[in-house]
């Protein structure tokens, strides 16, 4: 029996890796103040349908329980923290700042090297009810905090307002609720893709010139300027670039400084509804966000501003390992080993009191030499050997061996928790 197709199984460095990354992603949600969040991991199929209409269906993994409910495993987390939201919190303090960590399934195409699997672990959050500046600007923030503090040097941060191109798009004639195929096929990068569709929609060539300008103009800051000159008579996207201009400034005053300007961003999923972001190692996605002020209305809510981010933990821990970063390993603080058979006991007393004190300890279980014993506790990578013979119990004392230099000291044995500590 072989695993289902486009899953994983961990385990070793790699799922160290992966710890690694929840680890950090974790701590600095903490420190940006938000509060975890953990939803069921399938949803009624509806919650993802009704934005995305059903032809989302084919990419999830959706079935009908005994009862015949319509249900979904979840392939992504916005539209469940929402729910989660309107159902418990929608009268909490604003902004209410939420995190959360959890496994998606999407029944896509699997492909390993580009770090695309039918399971994969997504960790992101949402600001609910703050329309400012500061807050899209916070997400950005975080993320390219995560990134620092992972060590991976080679990253690109892509940002972006799709409120551009959907004005672009009202003003051809193609209603907010029927731009969807378009933003996909301007999300796809495609070109022949992104003509056909605009032909189908039979849109005036001034404004495919137009759209097509806003989508390849990429850069620096200056990108702005350029992209004001071509949205002239459209105020509500000069509002927009406007605003991703002040979600610009603040993100330089949270200290980020490494970005693109890429009006060509649309995203997937099309809830957004002006500011996207994008976060790229390696030409792989490794998170996105955004403003979506229209879905908390759209899942039952009252009308709610808010923006957010989602990280592929998974593609994240692979970017580390592609850019040879190296993750702390859990290493085993003591071996603890016995001499002889008669002194078993006192060695597991040992292994206690080392474990009561905070060290990682560990016996060695299989009743080996010494010699045998000292070799197994290298290839566990500890830290130290403990070893307890008979001679030294009698004037209680033990045996420390610092593994790396193989330097030995008699200790003893009522201060090796303190010895220790310090060593
Ligand atoms: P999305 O909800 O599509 O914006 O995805 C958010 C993040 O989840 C992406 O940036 C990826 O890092 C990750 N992700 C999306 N789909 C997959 C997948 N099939 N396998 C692994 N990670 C994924």
């Amino acid at each position: 029996m072989r695993r289902p197709r486009g899953t994983r199984d961990l385990f070793g460095e790699e799922l160290a890796r992966i710890r690694h990354v929840e680890r950090v992603i974790l701590d600095i949600f903490r420190r940006y103040g938000y509060q975890e969040v953990e939803t069921p991991v399938f949803e009624s199929l509806e919650l993802f349908t009704k934005k995305s209409g059903s032809s989302i269906v084919d990419q999830i993994y959706a079935f009908k329980d005994k009862s015949g409910r319509e249900l979904a495993l979840r392939p992504e987390l916005t539209a469940p923290v929402v729910r989660l939201y309107n159902e418990h919190l929608r009268s909490s303090p604003k902004p209410l700042k939420l995190f959360y960590l959890g496994h998606c399934f999407r029944y896509e195409r699997p492909q390993i090297g580009r770090g695309r699997y039918r399971q994969f672990l997504q960790a992101g959050c949402e600001i609910i009810g703050s329309s400012r500046p500061e807050a899209d600007a916070e997400v950005v923030a975080l993320t390219a905090e995560i990134v620092e503090e992972l060590g991976i040097k080679k990253c690109e941060l892509r940002l972006g307002n799709v409120r551009l191109l959907r004005e672009v798009l009202k003003r051809a004639g193609v209603s907010e609720t029927e731009q969807d195929p378009i933003m996909r096929a301007i999300d796809s990068r495609d070109e022949i893709r992104l003509q056909a569709e605009l032909d189908r929609w039979g849109i005036e060539e001034e404004d495919k010139k137009l759209l097509k300008s806003l989508i390849s103009l990429r850069g620096g800051e200056k990108v702005l300027e350029d992209v004001r000159e071509l949205i002239q008579g459209l105020p509500e996207a000069t509002k927009a670039l406007e605003k991703t201009k002040s979600i610009i400034d603040r993100l330089k005053w949270f200290g980020v400084h490494k970005f693109s300007i890429d009006f060509g961003i649309s995203r997937g999923l099309e809830y957004y509804t002006d500011f996207v972001f994008e976060l790229y190692s390696g030409g792989i996605q490794l998170g996105g966000g955004g403003r979506y002020d229209n879905l908390i209305e759209l899942l039952g809510g009252e009308p709610c501003p808010a923006v957010g981010v989602g990280l592929g933990v998974d593609r994240i821990a692979d970017a580390l390992e592609r850019h040879g970063v190296e993750t702390p390993e859990d290493r085993l603080d003591c071996m603890v080993l016995p001499t002889t058979d008669e002194i078993i006991g006192e060695a597991l007393r040992i292994a206690g009191e080392l474990r009561r004190a905070g060290f990682s300890a560990d016996v060695d279980l299989m009743g080996r030499s010494l010699s045998k014993g000292l070799s197994y506790a290298n290839s566990r990578k500890a830290k130290f050997a403990v070893v307890v013979g008979p001679r030294d119990l009698k004037v209680g004392k033990v045996t420390i061996r610092k593994m790396k230099s193989g330097e030995q000291e008699r200790v003893d044995r009522k201060r090796l928790t303190e010895f220790l500590s310090l060593g």
